[in-house]
């Protein structure tokens, strides 16, 4: 007969399917009670590969080895594995709440089933126990905000790239020489509750509408985001909490930069856009030592 288990754990999948499957996490839960632990855990991650995890009263009263050999995986949906003569099967299911663990195997003979199930359920408790409390690094790897502080945001990846731009509507956008920015995937910057203002500027180049998002409270521009490129948006480099947390990459448009503007050596500057409107990646020059973007 088969048991079955389940649980909702509010994390994202690909942490629940890396502390599922990576050693140092099964020693942290891989027990069902306080007074047992996990003292080693192996883990071979392939059709065929074997796990074992070495599981002992914490009195060291009693211990045994609980091993098998995978019979399939699916990345962040479906292990199997076959233990002695019995089978298991975990379900990673994703959804808007978290990501729903059900774990299913073949009760052995020896114990009740009540019993049993209450066991591996209370492991799999442990289980989300440790995932919801694995800090969400990933989250918070960049963080940033307006002038007075009530704009604030967070991106869970590295920007796409980050450059300088001279041409005049960064100029002017700023108030300064040139606009240090970053390009992130739409979705990979959250905002608090703090409120955005918008203001839409239809661009004299490609005459699509760049969206501006500044505080209202202190006029400070936070990001860009444009009809051109609906999936990305711009985050304003000077706004983050540690600016030199991202390196700019290129100089662009550096043929409208202002006077008195130094390139630096060894970067890639376009005097337009780094590419033309059909995608062809525009020619880069690169200084050997810093230069002036404007002579006289
Ligand atoms: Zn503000
Ligand atoms: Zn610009």
């Amino acid at each position: 007969m088969k048991i079955t288990v389940e649980t909702l754990i509010k994390a994202r999948v690909g942490k629940v399917w890396s502390a599922y499957t990576s050693p140092a996490d099964i020693t942290q839960w891989n027990a069902a009670s306080d007074d047992w632990h996990t003292t080693t855990a192996t883990v071979d991650l392939r059709v065929g590969g074997m796990f074992s995890s070495r599981m002992e009263a914490k009195d060291g009263s009693f211990g045994f080895d609980f091993g098998g050999t995978y019979t399939q995986i699916v990345p962040n949906e479906l292990i199997e594995y076959s233990f002695g003569d019995r089978v298991c099967a975990v379900e990673f299911m994703a959804s808007a709440n978290g990501v729903t663990v059900r774990v299913k195997f073949d009760a052995e003979t020896q114990n009740p089933v009540e019993q049993q199930r209450e066991g591996w359920q209370a492991i799999l408790n442990n289980f989300a126990k440790h995932v919801e409390g694995i800090p969400d690094i990933m989250s918070v790897i960049l963080e940033g905000g307006c002038l007075c502080g009530k704009v604030r945001f967070r991106a869970n990846q590295p920007p796409v790239r980050t450059f300088a731009c001279h041409c005049k509507f960064c100029q002017r956008v700023t108030g300064t020489s040139f606009f240090a920015e970053s390009i992130f995937p739409l979705d990979a910057v959250q905002f608090n509750d703090g409120e955005l203002s918008r203001y839409e500027h239809v661009s004299d180049g490609s005459q699509k509408k760049v969206y501006v998002h500044f505080c209202p409270n202190c006029g400070t521009t936070v990001g860009l985001t444009f009809d051109r490129w609906p999936e990305v948006r711009a985050i304003a480099r000077g706004c983050y909490d540690d600016p030199n947390a991202v390196d700019i990459t290129s100089h662009i448009w550096t043929g409208s930069a202002q006077s008195g503007v130094v390139l630096p050596a060894g970067i890639d500057c376009f005097a337009g856009a780094r590419a033309r409107v059909d995608g062809q990646p525009e020619q880069a020059t690169r200084h050997d030592l810093p230069a002036m973007a404007r002579l006289g």
